[in-house]
């Protein structure tokens, strides 16, 4: 995004690249929309994307590549094992990050899989800022525990602090201090932390965590998936970072971190996924599970295509005028909500911009999932796909009892450098609208709740009719427009 003063006095996110392809989408009248969330069981992951105007649901796999990317794509080098495209891709890691061994996943998660096999036990503890989905169901598997120890203004929702993702390093010491250093597997951050609105943590607080880390021989594992909001917002809202290129805020990070993993799928605007590392011990250890699980060592799961891609990608996100498109349009989004008196989490952070489901639909109790239930209202009444994050995408307890999740967020997630303004303001139109109609939304209730990653397959039914009044408001309103 450049940096650009208009005339009139507006600030308006200006988008720093041209559209060479584009795909057409399509805008079906509400009746399908309704009839097509019905069929979905009320679980935005269950939609089909011909029923879909803005897809919304999350940025991963979703950015739009650079015509560099694809350029690189073409020149890949195919071949089970030494291809040259992986040792592009190494070089890379290594030019970045300072990490002399770099391991291959097809995914996040599958990183996520192995660290867990590889450092978790029976009884382990694992100390992070916040959870991510897949990572807690990861460390839950190998039976160990997740200990989140975020700063307390971390789960207020509205708040003017610029690093909501810092650990609160007094609860780390007294975890520590709790648990021994034995029982715990590693310190995990998450960059621009998933869960509660893309929310970053200061370069301070890492040297802070760090600092407690080495007191106590710990290891700091970072999670990368989302590192280039993370690396933007350092830069922007951290004084003394202002004068680091994003190259050596990144380097700063990685110097701090024992193990990097990450989703390709974010980082990177492709589709995969690795772990980075220096001591040579882990890596052996690591490494005997990749081509169990994930494939052999120069492609781990992924295709090589997608790997020249990450490379390009990589380097791409160390340029500040391509990662700051994410943020500034999230912050534009928020902001214009924000006027209009809806509820969304505050300060913007990065991925997508959340509405807060738990004041939007207050009325709706969190046995029946406002932000679901938020979900499935939007689409009826935009075409719009978000994603649940809330009660629905948490666990049962052992006992079977709902884990009601610290706050309930529809995210409308912004895939880098793929909508435009105008889609923008559509969707703050029609969200300023269901907000003005709040009332008529009501709960949702389950028909099939899978145990794992319910919010996956679940299906789910409305606990009456609220949605064909909500249509019939709509047509009220709007007529015969989409
Ligand atoms: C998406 C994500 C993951 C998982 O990555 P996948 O490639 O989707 O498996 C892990 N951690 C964070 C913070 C993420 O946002």
């Amino acid at each position: 995004m450049a940096n650009v003063r208009f005339y009139s006095g507006d600030t308006v996110p200006l988008e720093m690249h041209k559209v060479r392809i584009v795909q057409k989408l399509n805008f079906m009248p509400i009746e399908r929309r309704l009839e097509a969330m019905r069929e979905a069981g009320n679980n935005t992951f269950l939609l089909r994307n011909r029923d879909i105007f803005l897809d919304m649901l999350t940025d991963s796999g979703t950015n739009a590549m650079s015509d560099n990317q694809l350029a690189a794509m073409i020149q890949a080098d195919d071949s089970y094992a030494g291809s040259e495209t992986f040792y592009k891709l190494d070089n890379k890691i290594k030019e970045i990050f300072g990490k002399q061994f770099f391991l291959p996943a097809h995914q996040g998660r599958a990183c996520e899989h192995i660290l867990a096999q590889t450092f978790v036990k029976p009884g382990s503890i694992v100390p992070m800022n916040y959870h991510f989905t897949t990572t807690k169901s990861h460390i839950v598997l190998k039976g160990g525990k997740v200990e989140e120890i975020l700063i307390d203004e971390g789960l207020n929702v509205n708040s003017e602090h610029p690093f909501k993702g810092n650990i609160d390093i007094d609860k780390l010491k007294a975890l520590i201090q709790e648990h021994g250093t034995d029982k715990i597997a590693f310190v995990r951050l998450e960059a621009g932390t998933n869960l509660i609105g893309g929310q970053p943590f200061s370069l301070e607080n890492m040297i802070e965590v760090r600092k407690v880390c080495d007191e106590y021989g710990l290891m700091i594992i970072l999670d990368a998936s989302l590192l280039a909001d993370n690396l933007y917002f350092i830069k922007q809202r951290e004084e003394k970072c202002k004068n680091m290129s994003i190259r050596e805020i990144t380097r700063a990070m990685s110097d701090l971190s024992d193990i990097i993993y990450f989703s390709a799928r974010k980082l990177g605007c492709a589709r995969g996924g690795g772990m980075c590392l220096n001591s040579k011990k882990l890596y052996l250890k690591i490494r005997e599970l990749v081509p169990l699980y994930e494939g052999f060592l120069t492609y781990g799961g992924m295709s090589v295509r997608e790997i020249e891609a990450i490379a390009v990608g990589l380097e791409e996100t160390m340029d500040e005028d391509m990662i700051n498109q994410g943020p500034q349009f999230i912050a534009y989004m928020t902001e214009e909500l924000k006027k209009r008196g809806v509820p969304v989490v505050t300060p913007p952070g990065g991925l997508g911009c959340h509405l807060n489901a738990m004041e939007f639909v207050n009325h709706i109790p969190q046995q029946q999932y406002p932000a679901g239930a938020l979900g499935a209202a939007l689409f009826i009444v935009s075409g719009i796909r978000g994603m649940e994050r809330g009660t629905i995408s948490e666990q049962r307890d052992e006992n079977g009892n709902e884990t009601f999740a610290n706050m309930e967020l529809l995210r409308l997630a912004l895939p880098r450098r793929v909508f435009t303004l105008s889609q923008v303001k559509y969707a703050v139109d029609r969200i300023s609208w269901l907000y003005q109609n709040r009332s008529l939304i009501g709960g949702l209730t389950f028909v099939d709740e899978p145990k794992i990653l319910r919010f996956f397959f679940g299906i789910l039914t409305t606990v009456n009719d609220w949605q064909d009044k909500l249509v019939a408001k709509f047509k009220e309103d709007f007529g015969d427009s989409l």
